[in-house]
């Protein structure tokens, strides 16, 4: 099978498409033909060996991939049964989806829900997933259209572009923080119905400033998640879930016990399986036709190592599709 393989050599990662024996895939119950596969931001950081997120070399990356059982041995799962996969620590300390076969626990596989196919599901990807984590964690704080404005950080990524969607399409107001004036066009086109430079969020912070948000989804951590703090809305929650920005949180207690806000972490990896298939099914219902034709750069396996240091640079918008087969 063609693999794409992660190699170290010197302390650096050497990334390159090779013919690997299947024999070597690693233990699992169901062995997957996979279709398609994407490029997350924890992919690219693998890829580029930019992240430490690989410790066992040689690894195949792809922390998300979607196909057709090929061989199982575990009774949920037949011959021929279209599944998809996120997270698990696949494509990190287990061969993951940029392969053309992977081999998993049936534990970590979802049956593909009924309606959505390999391609969309992998448009949706990790990224999109999380996205819908996320709007889950405002719901569960309370949070409703009617309660005001959301502001997405990260606006024109894969998690960023599929929160947009998502809120848009349930009737919330979305403001969009983008650092490209390139992006605007697409970010109205998701619904975002207004868009902020990221220049405005990455300075200095008062504790407390105007009371703008009634919920925020943050991809990026450090000073933007710092500056949506300081402005949410008395009972405001904020989903967050990366750190496109950095790991830092310069922030202070004041949003917390002044104005009640809460801080929810999102976790895509060790989901429970409930979640994920209600995730999956609200994707599903929610996300309009067009979203999938707007958001998406379609790549081929030779070309997904490129792909990640085009993510890394910030120079790709939406979601990228890794076409494996
Ligand atoms: P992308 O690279 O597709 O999107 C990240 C976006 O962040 C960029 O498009 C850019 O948007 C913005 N950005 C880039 N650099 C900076 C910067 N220095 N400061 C602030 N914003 C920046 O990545 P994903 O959407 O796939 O992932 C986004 C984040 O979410 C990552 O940190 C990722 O690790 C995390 N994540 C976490 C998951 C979890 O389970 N918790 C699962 C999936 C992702 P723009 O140009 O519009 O500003």
């Amino acid at each position: 099978m063609q693999a794409l393989l992660l190699e170290q050599s010197e302390g650096k990662t050497l990334a390159a498409v090779k013919t690997v024996a299947s024999e070597l895939l690693p233990a699992g119950e169901v062995t997957v033909d996979v279709e398609w596969s994407g490029i997350n931001y924890k992919d690219a950081l693998a890829i580029t060996g930019k992240g430490k997120i690989i410790r066992n070399f040689p690894m195949v990356p792809g922390i998300d991939f979607a196909g057709q059982v090929r061989h199982s041995e575990d009774p949920r799962f037949h011959v021929g049964q279209a599944v998809l996969l996120t997270g698990w620590g696949v494509g990190e300390n287990h061969w993951g989806g940029l392969a053309e076969q992977a081999r998993v626990k049936g534990d970590w596989l979802v049956p593909m829900p009924q309606g959505l196919d390999g391609r969309k599901a992998m448009i949706i990807g990790t990224a999109g997933f999380t996205a819908m984590l996320c709007v889950m964690a405002l719901e569960d704080g309370g949070v409703t259209p009617e309660s005001g404005e959301i502001v997405v950080t990260g606006a024109s990524g894969g998690v960023g572009s599929t929160a947009i969607a998502l809120l848009s399409a349930l009737g919330y107001r979305v403001a969009a923080v983008s650092g490209r004036e390139s992006t605007h066009e697409y970010l109205r086109g998701l619904g975002a119905s207004e868009i902020l430079p990221r220049s405005e969020f990455s300075g200095d912070t008062r504790p407390l400033e105007k009371q703008r948000w009634a919920g925020a989804i943050d991809t990026a951590g450090d000073r933007v998640l710092a500056s949506v703090l300081a402005q949410m809305h008395y009972n405001g929650t904020v989903a967050a879930c990366g750190l496109a920005g950095g790991f830092a949180l310069p922030t202070t207690v004041m949003p917390f016990i002044l104005r009640n806000v809460r801080l929810q972490g999102v976790d895509s990896v060790q989901t429970p399986a409930a979640r994920r298939i209600e995730a999956w099914k609200r994707l599903l219902k929610i996300l309009p036709e067009s979203f999938y034709q707007q958001a998406t750069t379609e790549v081929t396996l030779d070309q997904a190592a490129e792909a990640a240091t085009r993510l890394l640079n910030n120079a790709i918008t939406g979601r990228t599709l890794v076409k494996i087969r």
